[in-house]
């Protein structure tokens, strides 16, 4: 059994404009230890995912339908004082803002110690202790004098660390970390990423990160999910997305991301914009965005379809799916890109097709791609 299972997952929020769908039956699970990552503009309804599987929707917002399932348990159905014990024991939340994560009159020790004690019977002084040991495990300096200080005191990677720090006090099962780099600089994020990586490779903890930042999935994650307009549109161990994208949005994304020795003068993006989800556009909905849309894009809804041979059964999580008709044999001229593996020098040289088959990696195993004709 899984330890996270989603299943058909329906959130809608009621606005002024109207309905809205940030998540529109999505299925996934996650196991223990894995780290999942969840991609895709902003928009796109990543966070609302997340923040679902606590049950901590805005009042606007609510679950209208499907399963959040975690070691079995529904958790849509578990009483309030269940569901209270298991955030933070078993499930924990890393957000974004750390300085609106935590609370600016008490200091960061004692905010973690405070989490340590409401989930555990423990002293004072071992909460405290606890306490001191996780901000030390986080990477902060010299702990037992930065327990004292207040949120203000501290940088933004240094509050993200104590946030983390507090996710980690209870020892969850499952992290879920929403863009917990976000807004940080580019140093600073490399750290944190370090942390989160020797994080998950010393304890069995899983992860769910939700990022539009496609270099950290890459350093983080086993799996991803490319989440558009409220649906998965493409599943993939994370070498597989790298190197064989198989949706033209997660190709438009891996275009579009910054590399290292770039001599592009313009960044490549997404054409278009997110659409408006009172009113998605109908069939596939990223027809009005995609390059290599048909007629037929407009009317029919792809189904997430095995990205080799097509096949509906997508029941096991490693299998590569993607939801374009290129997959159901619906499109008359197909999907026309190209992998480009760029060696260590940056010079773009190595090939491979759409199949995969000729794509190699450079000697460092950094590689980099992008569409024909916008990646060089
Ligand atoms: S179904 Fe059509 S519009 Fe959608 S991604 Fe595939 S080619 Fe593009």
């Amino acid at each position: 059994m899984a330890l996270l299972e989603v299943e058909d997952l329906v959130v809608q929020f009621y606005t002024d404009d109207g309905v809205v769908r940030p998540v529109d039956d999505i299925s996934y699970e996650i196991h223990d230890g894995e780290t999942v990552g969840l991609v895709g503009e902003s928009g796109a309804g990543k966070s609302v995912a997340s923040l679902a599987l606590l049950r901590l929707l805005e009042d606007a917002g609510e679950i209208v339908s499907g399963e959040i399932r975690f070691r079995g348990r529904n958790l849509l159905e578990l009483p309030a004082d269940e569901l209270r014990a298991l955030r933070g024991n078993e499930i924990a939340m890393v957000f974004q803002d750390a300085g609106a994560a935590l609370n600016p009159v008490y200091t960061v020790g004692e905010q973690i110690a405070e989490t340590i004690r409401a989930h555990e019977a423990v002293t004072d002084g071992d909460a405290r202790d606890r306490a001191i040991g996780l901000l030390e495990q986080v990477g902060i300096p010299d702990p037992g004098v930065r327990y004292s200080d207040y949120p203000h005191e501290l940088s933004g990677g240094m509050q993200q660390r104590a946030v983390i720090a507090m996710a980690l006090s209870c020892d969850p099962s499952l992290l879920v970390c929403d863009e917990p780099t976000t807004g940080l600089d580019v140093t600073i994020q490399a750290g944190l990423i370090e942390l989160l990586a020797d994080l998950t490779r010393e304890s069995e903890t899983a992860v769910q990160l939700v990022t539009h930042d496609l270099g950290v999935v890459a350093e983080l994650c086993d799996r991803v999910l490319v989440q558009y307009a409220g649906q998965i549109v493409e599943r993939a161990p994370v070498e597989e997305l790298f190197y064989d994208p198989g949706h033209p949005y997660t190709v438009g994304l891996l275009a579009s991301t910054p590399r290292l020795g770039d001599d592009r003068e313009r960044l490549t993006t997404v054409p278009g914009m997110a659409p408006d989800l009172v009113d998605p556009p109908t069939g596939c909905r990223f027809h009005p965005r995609c390059p290599y849309a048909e007629n037929v894009c407009a009317r029919r809804d792809p189904p997430l379809v095995e990205t080799e041979g097509g096949s509906t059964d997508d029941s096991d999580p490693e299998t590569h799916v993607a939801a374009c008709l290129e997959y159901t044999g619906d499109l008359s001229d197909g999907l026309d890109y190209e992998v480009v593996v760029h060696d260590a020098d940056g010079d773009g040289n190595e090939k491979g097709d759409r199949g995969g088959d000729e794509t190699e990696r450079d000697g460092d195993g950094r590689r980099e791609r992008g569409r024909r004709g916008e990646s060089q």
